[in-house]
Parts: C-alpha cells; sequence; structure tokens
C-alpha cells in the first residue's frame, strides 16, 4: 500500500499534510476518471501519492506503447511522425545524456548499466557512442524489442537481480524510474550497491519545484501520470542528508530543452500522449503532430527559464560514490 495521508512520505518517512495538495486524474485513464491525490511531505517537501494503491492494481495502468519505441504499428504517416519525433526529441535527448556522462567521467570506455531502461533505445545510443552499456527492465515486450529489434543487451532482470549477483558498475543510470518505486530508499541503496567506488549515479526524476510543474500544478502532465507516479520529489529530497546512501551530489541539470518543453505541451494537450495516440487512428496522428510539434513552443520560455536553473520538469541529479 502507498502511504496514506495520515502515515508518512515513502521517502523521508515525514508527516505528510493532511489537505492535500493536489487532485488528479490520470491522463491515459480514458473514460475513467478516478481521482488521485497527492500530499506534501512536510520534511522534504514531495508530493505523495496516497489513496491506497497498490503495486498490483498500478501495473494494470501501463497501456501498451507506455515507452516510445520506433516499432509501433500504423501506416507511413504514423512512421514518419515517429521518425520526426525521434530526431527532435528522443535521438537529441540520449545524445546529451551521454555527453553529460562523458564529462563527468573524463572519457567514454567504461561499464555502464540502465536500470529500467524501457525499450533500449537509449542503451543503443550509449553503446554507440562508446559507453560499454547494457540495460535491465521488467517489461517484457520492452526487453524483447530492445534485445530482438535493436540488437542490444537489456534483459529482463530486476535491480535485486544484480545485486545479488554482486554485479558492479562504472555508471549506473536511471531515467524517470525512481517516481514509480513505492520504496524509493530502498531503490537508490540498492544501485548504489551496484557502483564501484567513485563510480557515477545518474537519476532522472520530475521535480516538484520546477517553474512548469509549479504553473501547471495538478494538471501538469508528470502529476497526471498517477497512479503510475506514486511521488514527485522535492529538490530538497534529491540533494540533502544523501550521504546516508554514501553518494556526494556533483551536479544537476534540467532536461534537453525539448524534452523539457514537450512536459509542457502533454500538459496542455494530454490527448498527444503516445499511449493514447497510438490507440486512436489516424486521430492519434493529428494529435501526435499538435502535442508534439505545435503546442511544444509554448512550453520553450518555461523550458528555458528553469534550464537557467538548473532545475526542471524532469531534472538529472548525478551523484560520485564516496
Ligand atoms: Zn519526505
Amino acid at each position: 500500500m502507498i502511504a496514506g495521508p495520515d502515515l508518512q512520505c515513502i521517502f523521508c518517512r515525514g508527516a505528510l499534510d493532511k489537505t492535500p495538495r493536489f487532485i488528479v486524474t490520470d491522463k491515459l485513464a480514458l473514460g475513467r476518471k478516478i481521482p488521485y491525490r497527492f500530499h506534501r511531505c512536510s520534511l522534504c517537501g514531495s508530493d505523495i501519492l496516497a489513496g491506497g494503491v497498490d503495486e498490483g492494481e498500478n501495473s494494470k495502468t501501463y497501456e501498451e506503447n507506455y515507452m516510445f519505441s520506433m516499432d509501433e504499428k500504423g501506416g507511413r504517416l504514423r512512421k514518419a511522425l515517429q521518425k520526426a519525433e525521434w530526431n527532435l526529441f528522443y535521438k537529441r535527448t540520449y545524445l546529451s545524456d551521454a555527453r553529460l556522462i562523458e564529462k563527468y567521467m573524463g572519457g567514454r570506455r567504461f561499464r555502464l548499466l540502465d536500470v529500467g531502461c524501457g525499450s533500449g533505445l537509449r542503451v543503443k545510443c550509449f553503446g554507440e557512442y562508446g559507453f560499454d552499456a547494457r540495460g535491465i527492465e521488467t517489461s517484457h515486450p520492452a526487453v524483447e524489442y530492445a534485445a530482438n529489434k535493436l540488437g542490444c543487451d537489456v534483459r529482463l532482470r530486476s535491480l535485486r537481480d544484480c545485486v545479488i549477483a554482486r554485479e558492479s558498475y562504472d555508471i549506473v543510470t536511471s531515467y524517470a524510474v525512481l517516481e514509480h518505486i513505492t520504496d524509493p530508499s530502498v531503490f537508490i541503496a540498492d544501485l548504489v550497491k551496484l557502483l564501484k567506488p567513485g563510480g557515477l549515479l545518474l537519476l532522472r526524476v520530475p521535480l516538484a519545484g520546477s517553474f512548469q510543474m509549479r504553473i501547471f500544478a495538478g494538471s501538469h502532465s508528470l502529476y497526471r501520470e498517477a497512479p503510475r507516479h506514486v511521488w514527485i520529489p522535492s529538490f530538497k529530497a534529491m540533494t540533502e542528508n544523501i550521504e546516508k546512501f554514501g553518494l556526494s551530489l556533483i551536479g544537476h541539470r534540467s532536461e534537453p530543452l525539448l524534452s523539457a518543453a514537450s512536459h509542457a505541451s502533454l500538459s496542455l494537450f494530454p490527448m498527444a500522449a503516445n499511449a493514447i495516440a497510438v490507440k486512436v487512428g489516424l486521430r492519434g496522428v493529428f494529435y501526435r503532430l499538435v502535442g508534439a510539434l505545435l503546442a511544444v513552443f509554448p512550453g520553450i520560455p518555461l523550458a528555458l527559464a528553469d534550464s537557467f536553473r538548473g532545475v526542471g520538469a524532469h531534472t538529472d541529479f548525478v551523484y560520485r560514490k564516496s
């Protein structure tokens, strides 16, 4: 069970405010308008999903096509759109992610594990960039796509499996995963166990304090990922008291500009979400075109304002293992 309003923060165990900060509905729940309540933690400032959703129920809310891949069914128009999105958003983001790691590691020839790697497109990019990269993922279709279609070293394993096998890496990354985890402290501690001393941990998380999440508040697409998003961390949660995990913070940044702006566009236009758009035929191509290519413009000034502060709707936190 996820912490109720009278219980504790799932991250720092602080007390949650009694009154919900936002009541949101799942943007992917076409027709099913279940309200989800986010309560702010009085200690770390994160927003915690309350209301007794369990992990088993949560797993049923992931639509097919939740993760972007280049393998979705559809005609030439949809394929062309996918290619445009790949070039405009995903490829640029993954390259930027690789450059950030290179900047902190001072090179490329390192052993890297991406935890919760989805369809493996980032692992493939990291491999092409020069990292010795592999991924783990718990979604069977995603692993199948990554291993068979992309030819990546992506396996159907849990983080626990890797810890038990005493694996060790120079770099461990986890992009947009922590906010799905109901016991994030255990998850971070396990990520650290996989790192060599001096190794690098990179976590990308949605951030409660970013401009765009404050402006859109409960209508922001990353809050409306409830119940899959069980918490939205604060800057304080990601930066204070992290020594207890054996980590030191060495940097943070907003994710690349267009990707950051795309969260604002999905907040304005939720029907453009990939999992919805692929379901509704030709209308979906239109939703995606508007959402990904037009509605992204109003998000750019917000994303720019966030990037100057080094935080964003998604923020990368880079830590070194002591
Ligand atoms: Zn807390």
